[in-house]
């Protein structure tokens, strides 16, 4: 647990680091160095970030205001029957202000350590709670998060430990 605390806190730093440089940073280079770098957290699916050709730069100040280091929320641990340990995250979105769930990732240890091998955001049309007016959501089918890139977990397997970080505004 304590290894996935720390890889989740560097991941959110780098991902706030990069989304500034994108937008601030004149090195390309530089940028896509640590653009790639970010996407070496994921294994299967990317940062989903990208650094354009024809960007245009805007101050740091103006931008370091628009974004946040994502709030972890809680990390679930499962026995997963073929993945073995898996771990959910539950963050915030990277834009000022958000402190309610936006994203699951769930990291497995694989043959390169801790990597991030899907994402999940959560369901717009029933805001996570998998059912609206009494009936399944017809957007996430129940679970009350949407797949948006790597592994499809059917199920998680059997929960095994639960840590809580930073408390949802709106829960
Ligand atoms: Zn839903």
């Amino acid at each position: 647990m304590e290894e996935v605390i720390r890889f989740i806190q560097d991941f959110t730093a780098q991902e706030y680091e990069v989304m500034i440089q994108i937008r601030t940073e004149p090195d390309t280079r530089l940028v896509e160095k640590n653009l790639d770098a970010l996407n070496q957290f994921f294994q299967g699916l990317h940062s989903g970030l990208n650094v354009s050709s024809s960007r245009t730069l805007e101050e740091r100040d103006t931008v370091q205001k628009q974004l946040q280091p994502r709030v972890l929320f809680q990390i679930e641990q499962y026995a997963h029957p073929i993945l073995g340990t898996i771990y959910r995250i539950y963050l915030s979105s990277p834009f000022y202000g958000s402190r309610s769930y936006f994203t699951n990732f769930y990291i497995a240890n694989t043959e390169k350590g801790l990597k991030i091998i899907s994402r999940y955001n959560i369901c717009n049309n029933c805001h996570g709670q998998g059912s609206q007016a009494g009936s399944l959501c017809n957007e996430c089918h129940g679970f009350g998060w949407n797949w948006r890139g790597g592994q499809q977990l059917q199920s998680l397997g059997t929960l095994v430990a639960v840590r809580h970080f930073e408390h949802p505004a709106d829960r």
